[in-house]
């Protein structure tokens, strides 16, 4: 016989103590919401364990009982991985996992309890004279575990890599409460299944992550940052490649902008001044990151041959730190800015490098196609083949009569995707908001491997249930 609510918030008061359950509703609120406002149910309660042990503990009655679980992070995710479904689940907060279990600077590699935030681990690396370099808006309140969880990219992944790269091994508790110590920090070990990399990216449905051993990096000793004006999106993709081949892995990031992103941050006061020298069709936010002993001016030059070459028409290059910030924010808020525009319809999506252009051309007429007056905004990692498709509403136009039209649109960009060879979703993962794009896209094969791997280690389906595979 199943627990009934109440059973269930007396028995985690009783594992946990008092101060460690929250099951006000009021209290849970900030819980059970989520970045976009998408998700609307609410949980049975939220445990908050302070230690691994009472993770396993909690797990280990929660199999028992049957009682779902929900494993939540920071709540940054953008496709409702982290929050509940079907209203009966609990939420295990790591937040209170927090600290330092070691770093070692020399060796490259530091390891961290799940429950610490992002920031927290670029000052950790920083205060170890080292980088780690994942980046992502959210990283204030982004936690470890969350990170790792849904393998989160960010604006460097063009040079070293998305959250699975960055991490050599992980500690989790499972759907039982037994605990997978995986924290080796070895940079080969070939001796079976990568377990690692099955709890990376799982959305919290395989294990909970409770502590991550990450890789450092050598901190670049400058950057240099250039906002440049671009002509089209091919123009963008030739000036990646050619200075990717100037710069081959300092080149960190690579970013793509139309126009109407910068000029709706400057109508709604969002930024003071244009990054740009003067408008253009598109933008580039490029940056190098140069490591000791490296000389400087290598983006100038780069960018004189482009501008000589026709490739670029106008652009600035960061003088101070101030400057490369403003430019970073610019870009940064591309996403924020559509929320005072009305409504949006996104998609995070990527294809092969070189077929962006078309994707962009592609996507941007069947869309205007659908709905004239729609407003495209696409932009990102232009470098990493992963565009951020999302369209404003028309001006003027009903914002719920827009978003009634979403799922055409969605399938119109999601046919150009598959056509290109791409992937539906780049680096926001599946969560509760694409399960089921994921049923109608992915190989079947890999589906009935995914369903097999979480059958086996979550055979009663207590640990995120209904994401991922649905
Ligand atoms: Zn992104």
């Amino acid at each position: 016989m199943s627990l009934s609510p109440q059973q269930i918030v007396t028995a985690l008061t009783q594992m946990l103590g008092a101060d460690s359950v929250v099951s006000e509703p009021g209290q849970m609120a900030g819980y059970v919401s989520e970045p976009r406002r998408r998700f609307h149910v609410p949980a049975l309660a939220v445990a908050l364990p302070r230690t691994v042990e009472e993770v396993q503990g909690l797990m280990a009655w929660a199999n028992e009982n049957a009682v779902r679980v929900i494993p939540q992070a920071g709540n940054t995710g953008l496709v409702g991985g982290q929050v509940p479904m079907f209203g009966d689940e609990i939420i295990v907060s790591i937040s209170r996992l927090e600290g330092v279990r070691n770093v070692d600077a020399a060796a490259g590699h530091m390891t961290l309890d799940a429950g610490t935030t992002l920031h927290e681990a670029h000052e950790v690396a920083e205060k170890a004279g080292m980088l780690f370099p994942l980046y992502i808006a959210s990283q204030g309140s982004a936690r470890i575990g969350g990170v790792l969880g849904s393998n989160a990219g960010g604006v460097q992944v063009l040079s070293y890599g998305n959250a699975r790269e960055l991490c050599l091994g992980v500690e989790a508790v499972l759907a039982d409460g037994s605990l997978y110590s995986g924290l080796n920090a070895l940079r080969k070990d070939n001796t079976g299944y990568d377990l690692k990399d099955l709890l990376v990216g799982s959305e919290g449905t395989l294990g909970i992550i409770t502590a991550a051993t990450l890789k450092l990096f050598p901190k670049p000793d400058f950057h240099e940052t250039a906002f440049l004006n671009v002509a089209s999106p091919d123009a963008a993709l030739e000036l990646f490649t050619r200075i990717r081949g100037r710069a081959g892995n300092m080149l960190t990031a690579f970013e793509l902008m139309p126009r109407i992103g910068i000029a709706l941050q400057l109508k709604h006061g969002m930024i003071a001044q244009d990054p740009a020298p003067e408008p253009s069709a598109w933008h580039v936010l490029v940056e190098i990151s140069v490591p000791r002993g490296g000389e400087a001016g290598r983006l100038a030059a780069a960018v004189e041959e482009a501008f000589s070459d026709g490739l670029v028409s106008n652009g600035t290059i960061a003088g101070s730190l101030k400057h490369r910030d403003e430019m970073w924010l610019a870009r940064e808020q591309m996403s924020e800015v559509q929320s005072r525009e009305g409504a949006s319809i996104k998609h995070d999506v990527s294809v092969p490098v070189a077929a962006v252009p078309e994707l962009i051309a592609r996507g941007t007429e069947a869309a205007e196609r659908l709905v004239p007056g729609i407003r495209a905004v696409p932009f990102g990692h232009l470098g990493d083949g992963n565009i951020h498709f999302n369209f404003s509403q028309p001006e003027g136009a009903d914002a719920l009569a827009f978003m009634a039209g979403a799922g055409e649109i969605h399938e119109a960009v999601y046919a150009v995707v598959r056509e290109l060879g791409g992937s539906v979703s780049a680096e926001h993962g599946i969560g509760q908001l694409k399960t089921a794009l994921l049923v109608a896209v992915k190989d079947p094969v890999a589906l009935k491997m995914m369903r097999a791997i979480k059958s086996a280690l979550d055979p009663k389906d207590i640990l995120n249930p209904g994401k991922l595979l649905g």
